[in-house]
């Protein structure tokens, strides 16, 4: 629903995020052209008028939220399908999302998406999973969300059904992809490369694509964890830790975004911060995925050191909602539990990694994150009509601890409801539902990748 201007009064609260980290009661916003033209006390905005207002009384906003790794493409339509012990199966993983048709794409994709709006996300960076993006570019429309896309390469060997080009067509390919893609939709779409790993491509490609991205002002993203046996081959490999062996080969900087990042010891924490180099860190599939947070998981450290963190919720059969809220509330307790100290990741440092951490890890902080005056407006409202959100003293520990994406009310991206009083309008959901049921079906048939349906007699 497209207004010109939009106005949210009587805010009960707004987190704002701003610079001073402010938090109004009784607030309102003023949204005119996409931007935020005035933030303050409903009494300081009693003067301005907008085509629509929205009555904020029993509304908490929030900036949107920015997931920083979210593979989007096969999931959904079998989401659920590896039974626990399946902890890691990315061999099937790759099976099914390279067996994937551009119609499953797009509606696989179409899926995502509502999901991902109406938990309140405005941004999200796919790692280079989607194949189709001409026949998800209208879904992207249609859905009114920023995206951050790429197309995953390699050069070498690897254990799974990757992309896989001499290094030369990956870095052409990558170079036409950024330049047909980085700014489409008014500038909601962001084109990157997208190298899979360091294990994944040599040197020469990972050198040639962050020369690609310095020229172009656009960013690279690729999976990177660490960890003892890691240190060791990388060592044997490169002389070097893995996080210095990226710094060696001068890839690492503001505009890289490393993604997962368990395991890492003092010193490539250190290369990490040294270099300005962004992360994102994915709580629920470390935890989901028994990947050892307690031996491996950094974030209290990357906190410390000043490092940018947004958070994902990579693959819908990793973590397996695109659930925000939910990711916020795992990463604030998880270290609190692992290390049995409470001071561990603040229920506020959790929200900043959603929003303007979020937004700054994906080169998108100056224009987005916060609700401050002449940012994009982008935000989330909340119905504290609900049972979770009572009683409301502390609004930011009542987000993390009790709430969820449910009670994600309405969603404002660049001004615009993209989500409204819990309605999106883009697409009909029963039947998109039905669809992508039958495309599990069918793929699942097609691979041959399937597992007993339950644990317990189905009849
Ligand atoms: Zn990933």
């Amino acid at each position: 629903m497209f207004t010109q201007s939009l106005k949210i009064d009587h805010a009960r609260y707004i987190l704002t995020v701003d610079r001073e980290r402010r938090i109004i009661q009784d607030g309102a916003v003023l949204i005119e052209g996409g931007r935020i033209r005035r933030v303050g006390k409903a009494a300081e905005l009693a003067d301005a008028s907008a085509e629509r207002v929205i009555d904020g009384r029993h509304l908490v906003i929030t900036p949107g939220f920015f997931n920083g790794h979210m593979h989007i493409s096969y999931a959904h339509p079998v989401r659920g399908i590896f039974p626990d012990e399946q902890a890691s199966p990315l061999l099937h993983v790759f099976n099914l999302q390279s067996a994937m048709t551009e119609d499953e794409e797009y509606h696989a994709t179409l899926l995502g998406l509502v999901e991902l709006v109406r938990n309140g996300t405005v941004c999200f960076l796919d790692p280079g999973s989607t194949q189709f993006p001409d026949a998800c570019l209208q879904a992207y429309e249609d859905a009114g969300i920023r995206v951050v896309l790429g197309e995953a390469v390699t050069d070498q060997e690897a254990p799974w059904k990757l992309p896989r080009y001499p290094a030369a067509e990956a870095v052409a390919r990558t170079t036409s992809f950024i330049e047909k893609w980085n700014g489409r939709l008014d500038g909601r779409i962001r084109a990157w490369a997208m190298p899979f790993s360091y294990e994944t491509c040599s040197a020469d490609l990972l050198q040639a694509l962050k020369r690609v991205v310095d020229e172009r002002r656009s960013g690279l993203t690729l999976h990177h964890s660490s960890g003892a046996k890691a240190r060791t081959d990388a060592v044997g490999r490169y002389g070097h830790s893995p996080t210095a062996y990226l710094e060696s080969l001068g890839v690492l900087g503001p505009n890289v975004l490393l993604a997962h990042c368990l395991g890492l010891d003092e010193a490539e924490i250190d290369v990490v911060a040294r270099t300005g180099t962004a992360i994102a860190m994915c709580p629920v599939t470390a935890a989901k995925g028994g990947r050892g947070v307690p031996q491996h998981g950094r974030m209290p450290e990357f906190l410390a050191r000043g490092v940018k963190i947004a958070l994902g919720c990579d693959s819908p059969n990793n973590s397996n909602h695109l659930d925000m809220v939910r990711t916020m509330n795992m990463a604030a307790i998880q270290y609190k539990d692992a290390r049995q100290d409470t001071h561990l990741v603040p229920a506020e440092a959790a929200l900043e990694m959603a929003t303007i951490q979020g937004a700054q890890a994906m080169g998108l902080g100056d224009e987005l994150g916060s609700i401050e005056v002449g940012k994009k407006a982008d935000l989330v409202c909340f119905d504290t009509l609900r049972p979770e959100w009572q009683a409301l003293w502390n609004p930011v520990n009542t987000l993390v601890y009790n709430a969820d994406g449910r009670s994600v009310h309405t969603v404002v991206i660049d001004g615009r409801v993209v989500v409204d009083a819990y309605r999106q309008r883009f697409v009909d959901e029963p039947r998109l539902f039905a669809r992508v049921q039958e495309i599990g079906e069918r793929l699942q048939a097609r691979t041959g990748v399937s597992f007993p349906r339950s644990r317990w007699p189905m009849s």
